[in-house]
């Protein structure tokens, strides 16, 4: 069977973990973890870096920094991950789901105006696929309505939006290293914080509640509680097997670049010929070869393909469910009609995509799509 996704170890991953171990600091915030902040900051020119447990952590910190409290409005897609949305629902917002682009699954930049209201807060795009959203429309919304906009960058390192990386632009972002990602620590994240405003203020939330950060810098003689926060920092075992990874990335970018263009020019004819869509990127947006997906004319269709290739020993598999329509949400509030996140939902496919596919993989579950349509 050809799985659909396979963590791929860059090589120091255990050498790395070894040393961190043998040196006798363990927890978090030490060697490894601010040689992981200053990579990013100089590869990326991201402001501050925090790494986290997950993505999932980094937007619940991002929820506090930007002080939701109960009934303030936060602007999701429906067609993501549940923290996007979950971790602004934990601090009492009320959730508006926004529906997806026509040509590709990101969030409908041009549908957002509307959604805006006296209450809302935040704006989450999420880079789908690696694939910007476009960052000045909602940059504009941002600094005409007095709204902070926070990055879901889950899916989108080593990506660009007209030449400026994602997770520089927002206020604040956040990105994922679990296993499914191109960059992995197992479990694993990172909150970018580039508005100052939050510097000081995301250390004591990262901390626990307290300025600890702030007394081992010297700045301070005693650390104690003084906001709220919690657990969100790593210990320096994740830290160092990212740091392996973060050394590999352009290696790690190459190869899954070169696998997602087999995928394209092998399965180009059926999109010519109408029979599927191949992912559109912008001319503003980068491809991080984060994602190869099909969308197949219509959701019987799709299920049928997963069948047919599972039949023929290859794992492909749909992606999110519309959050407007989960059980959670759906119990809660009135029913809305977002088609193209619907649409997504049933007619989306993703293909195995890992740095160990061989070509001839990439060759054969091109072809047997291929043979699929030809039936
Ligand atoms: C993976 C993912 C997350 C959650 O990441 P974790 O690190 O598992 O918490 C959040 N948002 C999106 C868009 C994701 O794909």
């Amino acid at each position: 069977m050809i799985p659909f996704n396979k963590p791929y170890l860059s090589g120091n991953e255990i050498k790395y973990i070894e040393d961190a171990v043998n040196s006798g600091k363990i927890s978090g915030n030490g060697i490894y973890t601010k040689k992981c902040h200053s990579l990013f900051q100089q590869r990326y020119h991201f402001k501050k870096c925090l790494l986290t447990n997950s993505c999932t952590d980094a937007l619940e910190m991002a929820a506090i920094l930007c002080d939701i409290n109960e009934g303030d409005e936060v602007i999701v897609p429906s067609y993501t991950f549940v923290s996007s949305a979950n971790a602004f629902v934990l601090r009492g917002a009320k959730i508006i789901f926004a529906d997806s682009r026509n040509d590709h699954p990101g969030i409908d930049e041009y549908k957002l105006g509307s959604l805006i209201t006296s209450k809302t807060k935040i704006i989450v795009p999420v880079h789908y696929a690696g694939i910007a959203c476009d960052m000045d429309v909602i940059m504009d919304l941002a600094t005409r309505h007095g709204l902070f906009i926070v990055e879901d960058a889950a899916h989108a390192i080593d990506s660009y939006y007209n030449g400026q990386p994602l997770g520089s632009i927002g206020h604040l972002s956040t990105f994922s290293f679990h296993e499914t990602k191109n960059i992995i620590s197992g479990e694993g994240g990172m909150l970018v914080i580039n508005d100052h405003r939050f510097e000081q203020r995301s250390e004591i939330i990262w901390e626990k509640g307290t300025n600890r950060s702030q007394f081992f810098r010297g700045e301070v003689d005693k650390y104690g509680w003084v906001d709220i926060g919690s657990s969100f920092l790593p210990s320096e075992i994740t830290a160092a097997f990212l740091n392996a990874q973060l050394e590999s990335i352009d290696e790690i970018q190459n190869r899954r670049r070169r696998i997602w263009n087999i995928y394209y020019e092998e399965l180009k004819e059926l999109e010519n010929k109408g029979i599927l869509k191949l992912p559109y990127i912008p001319d503003y947006a980068t491809n991080n070869a984060h994602m190869f997906y099909i969308i197949c004319n219509n959701g019987e269709t799709r299920n049928n393909l997963i069948d047919h290739l599972k039949r023929n020993n290859i794992l492909a598999v749909f992606h999110y469910l519309s959050l407007h329509k989960s059980p959670f949400y759906a119990n809660r509030y009135p029913e809305i009609e977002l088609p193209m996140a619907d649409h997504y939902a049933d007619c989306l496919l993703r293909l195995p995509l890992f740095y160990e596919l061989k070509h001839e993989e990439v060759l054969y579950i091109s072809n047997t799509i291929k043979d699929y349509f030809k039936c």
